[in-house]
């Protein structure tokens, strides 16, 4: 059977080495007789895995001694709470950048929890496509809240926020070792792993040590399994972890490491990024939809000139048949997954670490032959 370029935003596609060895490695791990789903976590032979796992994203994210790397579960979306349940304790207040769906996500949760919310910057006047420059935020915030990289619109930040004392906490849940980050510039960053690291199921948390609160300080009712503290003492084993998420989480680091680390991995996004866009920005059949500055090198959504923002019934029924018609005559080319996000329409490619030069260049290949036929 041979395997299609997926363009999934999430999940996605794994480095094929990697399924490989989990492959040759699901019967009978290691001489152990058991596939590494059986294991217990607490296990002679699982143990190893997780402490690696760990080891391997303190190395390739050069994570300081004075922060904690936890592997959680419940995705992104829990984090929104947890965010506000551990560091929204002192003034209740916290400030968030919108910048598109998840950091709204972000914010809806934390005001539920009784967080006074002030959006201090959005860039909801162009439907999200760019990110608002915010050079320097002050006041008496628990947090600055920002979403580094916009799964659905496509944005990414050039630059990080200067926030003094203020802890700055980062959803890197799509971008995550996709470039080199220098995390002592944040409190606390998260990623749900199933965008650039791993199978859904687990979620990377690191946070800095001194932004831990006692279980009893978090916000009131605050779960047990909902304190960062719970885990960061047991080394985020205090209950079953996805255990074995995070033995593939292993591998693919370690393939990560292989290709360069982070800096490598810059490299092979920018060049597959670079191709994509510069094919976009050429075109007179497509069009990016974000703002030159703000480009994600991860999710590129993209519409045709059928898109015209005409709200006419001829109109959109055209817009959608042809986007219809590209998504499938792409996948019948081995090109899977890039129907647009509705909030976004058109196309979306995603094109985390995973995905080689060779998939992008397949896809701009047969854009080219599908925009020669419908123009
Ligand atoms: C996918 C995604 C989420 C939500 O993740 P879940 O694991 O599905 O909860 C949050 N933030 C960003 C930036 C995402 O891309």
């Amino acid at each position: 059977m041979a395997r299609v370029y997926n363009f999934s935003a999430g999940p996605s596609c794994l480095p094929e080495e990697v399924l490989n060895e989990c492959a040759a490695e699901m019967l009978d791990y290691k001489g152990t007789g058991q596939s590494v789903m059986e294991m217990s976590h607490r296990s002679k032979a699982y143990e190893p895995i997780i402490e690696d796992a760990e080891a391997m994203v303190r190395k390739l994210m050069n994570v300081p001694e004075n922060y904690k790397v936890l592997f959680v579960q419940g995705g992104g979306s829990t984090q929104f709470a947890m965010v506000a349940q551990n560091l929204g304790i002192k003034n209740k207040k916290a400030a968030y950048i919108e910048t598109g769906v998840w950091a709204k996500k972000a914010a809806a949760e934390a005001k539920k929890l009784g967080i006074a919310v002030d959006v201090i910057a959005s860039s909801k006047d162009k439907n999200y496509s760019y990110i608002p420059r915010v050079e320097k935020v002050t006041g008496d915030y628990d947090y600055v809240y920002i979403c580094f990289n916009n799964t659905i619109m496509g944005t990414h930040y050039e630059y990080i926020p200067e926030t003094g004392d203020i802890p700055l906490v980062a959803d890197i849940s799509s971008c995550v070792l996709s470039e080199p980050l220098d995390v002592s510039k944040f409190g606390l960053l998260f990623a749900g792993a199933q965008k650039n690291l791993a199978p859904a199921g687990v979620t990377l948390v690191i946070v800095r040590e001194d932004l831990i609160p006692e279980v009893d300080a978090c916000l009131p009712g605050t779960p047990t399994m909902l304190a960062y503290k719970t885990h960061a003492d047991n080394g985020s084993m205090y209950n079953t972890p996805p255990c074995y998420t995070i033995y593939v989480l292993g591998k693919v680091l370690h393939w990560i490491e292989k290709n360069g680390g982070a800096e490598g991995m810059l490299k092979r996004n920018k060049e597959k990024a670079d191709y994509l866009y510069n094919f976009l920005d050429s075109s007179d059949f497509y069009h990016a939809t974000t703002e030159k500055g703000s480009r994600s090198l991860m999710n590129v959504p993209f519409l045709t000139k059928y898109s015209t923002g005409a709200t006419d019934e001829a109109s959109v029924a055209k817009e959608k048949e042809i986007n219809d018609k590209f998504v499938k005559e792409a996948a019948a080319a081995g090109l899977v997954n890039l129907k647009g996000h509705r909030l976004v329409g058109g196309m979306r490619a995603s094109i985390y670490n995973a995905m080689t030069l060779d998939g992008v260049k397949a896809l701009v290949d047969f854009m080219k032959k599908f925009a020669e036929a419908n123009k």
